[in-house]
């Protein structure tokens, strides 16, 4: 820019006044008038209040509410520092700027770390008007982040409520609907027993149709029942070796592998920071799923698990039906499947439950398939070190307990 350039672009910001609403702490009249000056020089419209020590201090804040607070290092009755001590105690965040003679740089860095935005010389005024608008527009800023913060964190807390309120209603529902529905059942079935061939051909068809949607219904309301008591009794975390896991899964689905002459691998497997239950359970449906939605061949799947940081990775693989990419999300939905139930059983719970399971161990799972050619769910699970995360969280916790 050019000279004249420099020369307007100072005139006009001169002429556009910005209000300023200060407290100097200060005890020397001259270098306080010295400062307003400076800054009145600079386009600041300043309001300012003088005062010389704590009691003085503590009411300017009341009465004035000013935006930035200005002290010198050293007062007779008082230190400048202290202000920042007053400005904690009263929950104000208002920029404070040592205005001094000289400190030292070792000194001022100190007063910097403690919490002075800033630190101007006395013989070096012309610098404080820079530093206020600075210190105004980092305290705007850290305004806007801290709302920002506000915002998310009440999102956070109104997302977890609602899902603590849907589980709840999921839970209460599907427990209260259990007794009227076994009434339906009882008495469908005493009908289907007494009057089986004593009424009409027809009779005997709707019977049937009641009774089986009576115990339909009894099915998928367990099913939602046990969706919805994952983790509600709280979950006990412990390192829970998955080798352990499989020879329990093996032996749970040991008639389905015989019947399917399939075969299940699994190389040595780490140990992880979970529910042994949960975990057990994640295994079991995914295995399970592989045996059932097998192709023409004999189902060969394949247990593997990798370090991904500070938690595991374990893959699932299978060489059955394979699942479409549109479906990739779909099936880990509540009672969501994609085959009718005489071509495959199921009600469509397990994938729900695994992802429910998983997530809760702040994991992810997600699969990898195209139809027709074999599946490879993925999830992550902590690592056995989140135990000592946990234990050191734990501690820390106590801690701010016993001094509470
Ligand atoms: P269910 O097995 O009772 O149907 P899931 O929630 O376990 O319920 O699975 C949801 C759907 O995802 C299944 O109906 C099936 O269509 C699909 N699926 C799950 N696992 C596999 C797999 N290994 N291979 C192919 N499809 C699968």
């Amino acid at each position: 820019m050019s000279s004249t350039g420099t020369q307007l672009a100072t005139q006009s910001s001169a002429q556009v006044k910005t209000k300023l609403c200060a407290v100097l702490v200060e005890d020397n009249r001259l270098d306080a008038e010295l400062i307003l000056h400076e800054l009145r020089r600079d386009g600041f419209d300043v309001s300012a209040q003088v005062v010389q020590d704590e009691a003085g201090f503590t009411k300017a804040l009341l009465t004035h509410r000013p935006e930035v607070v200005l002290a010198d290092y050293n007062l007779p009755n008082w230190k400048g520092m202290e202000t920042l001590d007053v400005l904690r105690r009263e929950g104000l965040d208002i920029p404070m700027i040592l205005v001094s003679g000289a400190l030292g740089d070792v000194t001022a860095v100190e007063c910097i770390k403690r919490g002075a935005t800033d630190y101007v010389l006395k013989d070096g005024l012309a610098r404080l008007p820079e530093a206020i608008r600075h210190a105004l527009r980092e305290k705007h800023e850290r305004s806007l982040r801290h709302q920002v913060e506000e915002n998310l964190a009440r999102k956070v807390d109104e997302l977890a409520r609602s899902n603590a309120d849907l589980e709840q209603f999921a839970y209460v529902a599907s427990h209260d609907l259990q007794e009227p529905l076994r009434m339906v059942t009882a008495y469908t079935q005493l009908l289907a027993e007494r009057y089986r061939g004593k009424l009409d051909e027809n009779a005997d068809k709707f019977i049937g149709y009641a009774s089986e949607g009576a115990q339909r219904m009894q099915v998928l309301i367990q099913d939602l029942l046990a969706f919805s008591r994952v983790g509600r009794n709280g979950s006990v975390r412990v390192s829970v070796d998955c080798n352990v896991v499989m020879k329990d899964v093996l032996l749970a689905l040991a008639p389905a592998i015989r019947e399917s002459d399939a075969v299940v691998t699994h190389p040595q497997l780490p140990s992880v920071w979970a529910d042994r239950t949960q975990v057990t359970q994640v295994f079991q449906n995914l295995i399970g799923n592989a045996l059932k939605f097998r192709g023409k061949e004999p189902p060969k799947v394949s247990v593997q698990a990798e370090g991904a940081g500070d938690r595991w990775l374990f893959s699932v693989s299978d060489n059955g039906i394979g699942i479409a990419p549109e479906y990739r999300e779909t099936i880990f939905v509540v009672f969501q499947r994609l085959h009718a139930r005489n071509e495959y059983p199921g009600n469509g719970i397990g994938l729900a439950i695994c992802k429910k399971i998983v997530e809760r161990h702040g994991g992810k799972i997600w699969v990898e398939s195209q139809a027709g050619s074999g599946s490879t769910f993925k999830f992550t699970l902590p690592d056995r070190s989140a135990a000592d995360e946990e234990t050191e969280n734990r501690k820390d916790a106590e801690k701010v307990m016993v001094k509470a």
